[in-house]
């Protein structure tokens, strides 16, 4: 039976699924409760090798850090064992004519002028026909991810490098064997066999599991990281999935990697096709490529020729097809139980998002522990902090394709005429009439992430920030001339992707 008193809040965790998403929960609950063995505190996972892990899931955002930093691993460490790359932007090719790239980079687009972004004012001087040079040219991350250059981030922030942030590609199933040799390491009990029944209290809270096996595992407090299935939250929980596909309409996928060939560039390209898009991301030891796409507008079999053309080389393993519905749990905590990952819902993989929700939900679940049964309040307060990240995410990656000028097939002709969530309309109506573009400050996309996008998109405004106007037109132009100058010779100045990777020990120093 459950501890039903639970003086400082639930005590046995029990996680149900051994994918990226598990492996994140159990090394963070077992790092946290390492620190006081004796709290009563314990972590179990169970997990299903004849079921299996999703096993895609390589591009993440500069978060990633975070959770690296979260559990106190030396960074180099991490890096080399789970074959990482250095990701410092998505190159999106062919998404707004065919023939045309733009850069979504990380980190910053140079310093502000009172208070406003220097891409304000780029914006403000390229529509009066000076010349500003490209947006990107602003950016480190693009000077550098042009050259296949990498460098560190600066601690001085008026060093170009100051701005500067990165994330990393890497192996999922190198991730997930890291995260279970650590998670293992400091007290985590992995349990294999496949979860057939779910016990639950009178008040409806899940009490165990029951495996194949005949074994019960009891918990106060149950993880849902059984994908796509959702078998605890959605089977048991009862907590409905907000299908979002009229808006995100690619329902499938098709991955299988290939070797490298040439530089390993420290950038993700995504590249728009006739009914979705493909991803390609440098490993060291090989490249992973997939398509995205909507079998509403493709078949399989199509799909599959489309992408065996498009990857350019032999596929060294079959492409399999997974499916998916875009969209989100309004609850994914319930309670008892709460999701991660693909049980907590997906949006299709265009910005690399959703490892970075696995470990955000979690750090958010913490900033909520149950001080002792589950309390409703709480639990609101968090599905709705966790619903309105997912929502800003959605209207970002709708963003990417509702501005395209192709009509080159159904697929487009269909995402550039469907009706869009009104929190987006008003975004790019805000930025289109007066150049303004408006974030949340804890939003996960900043501002510097929409003005890519919208520039990239060819999304201009028609009339500009209205403070703008208050600074000298030389002497905006001279900060950007001088921004741009100091970023080339940086960039110059910096070792290769590949140089870097292959010294990867210098990382400890960002550690
Ligand atoms: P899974 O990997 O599906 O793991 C589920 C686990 O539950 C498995 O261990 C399974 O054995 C276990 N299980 C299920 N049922 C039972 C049972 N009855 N009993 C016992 N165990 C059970 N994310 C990114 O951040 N970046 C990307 O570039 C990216 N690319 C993606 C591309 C595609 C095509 C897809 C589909 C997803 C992508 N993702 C990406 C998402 C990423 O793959 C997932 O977020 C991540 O892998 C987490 O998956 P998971 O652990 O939730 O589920």
């Amino acid at each position: 039976m459950p501890d039903q008193s639970m003086g400082d809040g639930p005590k046995k965790f029990v996680i149900v699924g051994g994918g990226t998403s598990g492996w994140m929960a159990a090394s963070c609950l077992a790092r946290l409760f390492a620190a006081n063995p004796n709290s009563g505190h314990s972590v179990t996972l169970v997990e299903s090798e004849v079921i299996g892990t999703v096993g895609v899931g390589e591009a993440t955002i500069p978060t990633i850090l975070d959770f690296i930093s979260f559990l106190k691993v030396d960074q180099a460490d991490f890096i080399r064992k789970t074959n990482s790359t250095m990701k410092l932007a998505i190159k999106f090719r062919d998404w707004r004519v065919q023939g045309e790239d733009y850069w979504h980079p990380f980190g910053t687009l140079g310093p502000s002028i009172e208070n406003r972004p220097l891409f304000n004012y780029w914006f403000a001087r390229n529509g009066q026909g000076a010349t500003t040079g490209d947006l990107m040219d602003l950016s480190i991350a693009i000077q550098l991810a042009e050259q296949d250059k990498f460098a560190l981030p600066d601690n001085d922030p008026r060093s170009p490098l100051g701005g500067l942030k990165f994330a990393l590609h890497f192996d999922a199933g190198l991730v997930a064997k890291y995260l279970h040799d650590y998670a293992v390491g400091k007290g985590c009990k992995r349990i294999e066999g496949k979860v057939i029944d779910v016990a639950k209290s009178a008040d409806d809270a899940i009490s165990s599991i029951t495996l194949e096996s005949g074994e019960t595992v009891e918990g106060d407090f149950f993880i849902d990281c059984s994908g796509f299935r959702g078998l605890l939250i959605e089977k048991e929980m009862g907590s409905p999935y907000e299908d979002w596909s009229e808006w995100l309409p690619c329902n499938s996928a098709i991955a299988a990697p290939t070797q490298l060939d040439g530089a390993t560039h420290p950038y993700t390209v995504s590249t728009a096709r006739s009914a979705g898009w493909t991803w390609r991301i440098p490993l060291q030891s090989r490249t992973g490529n997939g398509y995205v796409y909507s079998n509403r507008f493709i078949s399989d079999e199509d799909a599959k020729t489309e992408f065996l053309a498009a990857i350019g080389s032999e596929s060294l393993a079959e492409p399999r097809v997974l499916r998916f519905t875009g969209g989100m749990r309004r609850e994914i905590w319930r309670g008892n139980c709460l999701s991660l990952g693909l049980a907590s819902g997906f949006l299709e993989p265009l910005e690399s998002t959703s490892i970075h929700l696995v470990f955000i939900n979690l750090f958010r679940f913490l900033d909520h522990f149950p001080a002792s049964k589950p309390d409703p309040k709480l639990i609101d307060r968090f599905n709705r902090l966790a619903a309105d990240e997912m929502e800003e995410i959605r209207d970002f990656l709708v963003l990417h394709y509702c501005l395209s000028e192709r009509r080159d097939s159904e697929f487009w002709r269909h995402v550039t005429s469907m009706e869009l969530p009104s929190s987006l309309q008003q975004k790019i109506d805000l930025f289109e009439e007066n150049g303004r573009i408006l974030s949340h400050h804890d939003d996960l996309f900043t501002n510097i992430s929409w003005a890519a996008v919208l520039n990239g998109m060819g999304s201009k405004p028609s009339a500009n920030d209205p403070l703008t106007g208050l600074i000298p037109d030389d002497f905006k132009d001279n900060v950007m001339r001088d921004m741009q100058a100091q970023i080339r010779s940086t960039a110059a100045a910096a070792p290769s992707h590949d140089e870097f990777l292959a010294g990867a020990q210098l990382l400890a120093k960002a550690g």
